[in-house]
């Protein structure tokens, strides 16, 4: 880890630090990394090629808020995208407005600062705490919408360094899915088209949902969302792991939660030894109950403790 700080220092000295991927993720667990904030798509090319040249693992981070990072840390050097990387453009056209957005952006103050601009398609998101690349990357949806629905394009860098452009129809997004997961490479934007709207009546769709989930979800606890994959369209996670009796379930610090039973909280001192081991159980449990085996959404990141 030191000789790649090392290393990485001498060519960006003001933006490589070791960060705990406690601080970095919303499941507040993980040990140390080498953690690297860039600015520029400039910046970021040059990190990749370099990375690329001296065969160095990377990982970009959004928010941290569908990963689980190992509690001994990683080997990879942690991407964060800031600066020009998180700025957004927008440009009325004749009913709609053309957003562009650098894929560090947060996603709830972008939904929020679409809703008081009038432009309607993002409300869906108010609520999804990660950055706009981790939802693409994720596809990411609740309500009956997704990211990709009002996309339009996005930029990536690819583990050269190399941009493209990528159409709509070529990111293959599905449920919770795009080709960016079979792939190495960095969203460092995207383009979307989001139709003029009351800015009184969008606020009020997004404070609606914002409600709702505040009701649904164990917010007050350290967690990552849904845990599992839904196994099929109308199949529930949540309500296979609480008729398979697992709401309250503990492994240490880590806990089913009783509100929603696909998500797993961290009660206070959970280790992510300890929520790996809970989705194990829950996976083993849900199974013999109900033959139906879940897959995770959470994505990993380091050694599997
Ligand atoms: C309280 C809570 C509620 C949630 N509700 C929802 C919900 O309603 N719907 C939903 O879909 N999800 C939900 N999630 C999960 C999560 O917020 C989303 O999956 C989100 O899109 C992840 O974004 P992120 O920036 O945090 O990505 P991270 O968690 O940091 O990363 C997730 C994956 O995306 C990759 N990635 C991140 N940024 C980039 C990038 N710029 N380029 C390429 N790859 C990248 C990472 O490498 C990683 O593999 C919720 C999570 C929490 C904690």
């Amino acid at each position: 880890m030191i000789s790649v700080r090392s290393l990485l220092s001498e060519h960006f000295p003001s933006d490589v630090e070791i960060m705990q991927l406690s601080e970095l993720t919303t499941w507040r667990t993980g040990g140390p990394a080498v953690s690297v904030t860039v600015t520029s798509s400039g910046m970021l090319a040059d990190l990749l090629g370099l990375t690329f040249g001296e065969g160095i693992p990377w990982f970009i981070l959004g928010q941290g808020s569908n990963v689980l990072a190992s509690d001994t840390g990683c080997e990879e050097v942690i991407i964060r995208l800031s600066g020009n990387l998180a700025k957004t453009f927008w440009r009325p056209l004749e009913n709609s407005w053309i957003l562009k957005s650098g894929g560090g952006v947060h996603l709830p103050s972008l939904s929020g600062a679409a809703c008081s601009r009038g432009a309607s398609g993002l409300e869906f998101a108010i609520g999804i705490p990660g950055t706009v690349g981790g939802a693409v990357f994720m596809n990411a949806g609740a309500y009956g919408s997704a990211v990709s629905d009002r996309l339009k394009r996005v930029s990536v860098l690819d583990f050269r360094g190399s941009e493209d452009i990528i159409d709509r129809d070529e990111c293959c997004f599905g449920y919770r899915f795009s080709r960016f997961q079979d792939e190495k490479s960095v969203i460092t934007g995207v383009e979307m088209l989001l139709e003029f709207d009351d800015p009184d009546v969008l606020r009020s769709e997004g404070k609606r949902i914002l409600d709702l989930r505040r009701k649904k979800f164990p917010l007050q606890y350290p967690n990552a969302g849904s845990v599992f994959r839904k196994p099929e369209k109308s199949v529930s996670p949540g309500k296979l792991i609480e008729d398979a009796g697992l709401k309250g379930r503990r492994a240490g610090g880590a806990m089913v939660s009783e509100k929603h039973a696909n998500f797993i909280i961290n009660t206070g001192d959970a280790t992510s030894a300890d929520i790996a081991e809970l989705i194990e159980i829950v996976r083993e449990v849900v199974f013999s109950f109900s033959g139906i085996l879940l897959k995770e959404e959470i994505r990993y990141l380091g050694r599997r403790n």
